[in-house]
């Protein structure tokens, strides 16, 4: 919930200890507003539970999924709480590096890395690739060799089980682009431990997002375990296990597994398997939470232009789009909106739209809420895979983003002008 966060001071929402009418006021709509200690509490979730089952011989690092929310404020705020990152681009690995973040805590997932981000990523001499092919594998191999390095990796496997989430961000199962199919792990693995430029250090996989249940996530590490003890009879000894990212959060009144209560049975489950396979070796355990993290540490604010009705129906056009936070549009996702000043006037039922010239432009459906033109809207739970989904359709610049710490409230991106936007463009001459 972002209630912690994001609570009515009487008839008035607030981001921790500032009014969000006045932050619109001052910095102008649409905006996300971000709470800092959200993102820690939410960090410290995985960290501090981790720490609880530490041994010497059992280690942990949590990699935030740096594309849920990449702002260069977050990653470093989460950095100088001890995270590492998980990476999808070359362009996420520049962001972690300004943002101070440590590249030897940085791994590297996405099944189309090229050979600029590879050899980015190895002068920077990040943790780990997250290997999906072998084509991939082969061109990493290459590359380190004509760099006179050898890359760490790890290998995505795709466990084939069913996250039981929406099939958009569905990713472990077999039908799915992602990792490598099950029953050619071992055969990959032993591909990769005959590579001169390679390191083969780990094991990962990532099912889906928005997981309610950790009962998925569980059987996917059993699956993981067992690949390990196989791989270890073939001689091959991993030192990482990373279960991915994926835990939900709460949208609506969804109930989500607690990060603390899934960490704690990953945890058992590993210590478990260690004491009777490898109670000698240092294990690794990692994890990739994104939203868990971000979601609920954020929201779209927008101001209301027009109220209008069209045979029947009522819709409240507000000035954020679908440029601004897509996920309603492209998975049919839920944000509950709140006005940022309550008014006692009756309620009706609106469909909530943006400006864009797109019937897909929608940011709520059916909403019952009492506003009138001029009235700001809260879109809560927008920290994740808002902003960094945002794009200029329409030529609007993307919204600006303020991080709000106590009373004190920061920009961290300036709102993009449209010169921003053609900024890159020329005509011919
Ligand atoms: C997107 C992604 C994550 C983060 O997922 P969340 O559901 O936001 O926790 C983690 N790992 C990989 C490989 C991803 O692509």
């Amino acid at each position: 919930m972002t209630e912690r966060y994001f609570a009515y001071k009487g008839n008035v929402l607030m981001v921790e200890d500032v009014a969000l009418d006045a932050i619109a006021e001052q910095f102008g709509t649409p905006l996300y507003v971000y709470s800092r200690a959200a993102f820690t509490d939410h960090l410290s979730q995985y960290v501090t539970t981790a720490e609880k089952y530490r041994t010497a011989n059992l280690q942990s690092l949590t990699c935030y999924s740096v594309k849920s929310n990449s702002n260069i404020a977050i990653l470093n705020l989460l950095a100088e709480q001890g995270a590492g990152f998980d990476i999808v681009s070359g362009g996420e690995l520049s962001r972690v590096i300004a943002a101070g973040g440590d590249p030897h805590k940085v791994i590297y997932s996405g099944v189309g890395k090229t050979p600029s981000e590879i050899r980015l990523s190895l002068e920077y001499d990040i943790l780990c690739f997250n290997v999906e092919s072998l084509s991939e594998l082969k061109r990493i191999n290459r590359i380190a060799g004509e760099m006179g390095k050898k890359a760490r990796i790890s290998f995505r496997v795709n466990p084939d089980v069913d996250a039981k989430t929406h099939p958009y961000i569905s990713t472990g199962l077999k039908k799915n682009k992602f990792g490598i199919p099950f029953e050619e792990v071992l055969s990959t693995y032993a591909e990769a431990d005959a590579l001169e430029n390679v390191e083969v250090i780990g094991i990962d996989c990532h099912i889906g997002s928005q997981l309610l249940d950790d009962a998925p996530l569980l059987e996917a590490l059993d699956k993981v375990i067992n690949l390990v003890n196989q791989l270890e009879e073939k001689g091959i000894k991993l030192s990482h296990i990373d279960i991915g990212g994926g835990i939900g959060i709460t949208y609506a009144d969804e109930q989500p597994v607690a990060v603390p209560d899934y960490l704690s049975r990953v945890f058992a489950r590993i210590a478990e398997w260690q004491k009777d396979y490898c109670p000698d070796r240092q294990i690794t355990v990692m994890f990739e939470p994104g939203r868990s993290i971000s979601g609920n540490a954020g929201i779209l604010l927008g101001r209301l232009q027009y109220l209008k009705t069209n045979s029947g129906k009522h819709f409240a056009v507000v000035d954020a789009g679908m440029n601004d936070l897509m996920r309603p549009s492209l998975y049919e996702a839920y944000h509950g909106v709140k006005p940022v000043i309550k008014r006692s006037s009756p309620a009706k039922a609106y469909e909530i739209v943006g400006p864009i010239c797109e019937s897909g432009d929608w940011l709520a459906r059916d909403r019952e809420l009492a506003v009138e033109e001029g009235d700001l809207l809260a879109f809560m739970s927008a920290g994740a895979y808002g902003m960094s989904m945002a794009s200029n359709y329409n030529t609007r610049g993307r919204p600006a983003e303020v991080l709000v710490d106590g009373q004190e409230v920061h920009l961290i991106r300036r709102r993009e002008t449209p010169e921003d936007i053609f900024a890159l463009e020329t005509l011919v001459p």
